[in-house]
């Protein structure tokens, strides 16, 4: 039987699956933006291979939103209740962003880095070991981070 990493919206009406059947590596971020956005404390995202997603019930709807840098993102998210499921980018061609809050088992992620922890709520205390950034990680540390995390996965 093949099993995979299942989530959806909180309504239910649109649902996924993820290949590979293990978490993938999330990461927090918890700039300005992302607290305005979803409307919480921070976001965590998986960055994820476009093909590794399938919807398995309903249809998301799309948006386009364009960041104030003129890049244009696709936003995918529940028609009926709004939540928003995942993020195509063309600053990652090929991959998807996924709300790692909208797993079924979002309560055993284990995030591998936080950033913007400068603009972290106060009340937050994060674990030691995990490597937080003030701002956005240096894109060669954080490709560092994510695939010592898809290895330590993958064995
Ligand atoms: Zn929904
Ligand atoms: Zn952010």
């Amino acid at each position: 039987m093949s099993r995979s990493v299942t989530g959806g919206c909180r309504c239910g009406a649109v649902r996924y699956d993820l290949t590979p059947d293990r978490l993938p590596p999330v990461y927090c971020c918890h700039c300005r933006d992302c607290q305005t956005w979803s409307g919480s404390a921070f976001v965590e995202q998986a960055v994820v291979p476009a093909n590794a997603l399938s919807i398995t019930k309903g249809a998301p709807t799309e948006q386009a939103f364009t960041t104030p840098i003129g890049v244009i993102s696709r936003q995918f998210g529940c028609p009926a209740c709004f939540s928003r499921l995942y993020t195509a980018s063309p600053s990652r061609p090929g991959m998807l962003t996924l709300r790692a809050g909208t797993l079924d088992a979002s309560d055993a992620v284990m995030p591998i880095a936080h950033i913007w922890t400068k603009r972290m709520q106060r009340w937050i205390t994060l674990p030691d070991g995990v490597p937080a950034f003030a701002e956005n990680a240096p894109a060669d540390a954080f490709a560092a981070i994510l695939s010592r995390a898809v290895r330590g996965e993958a064995t």
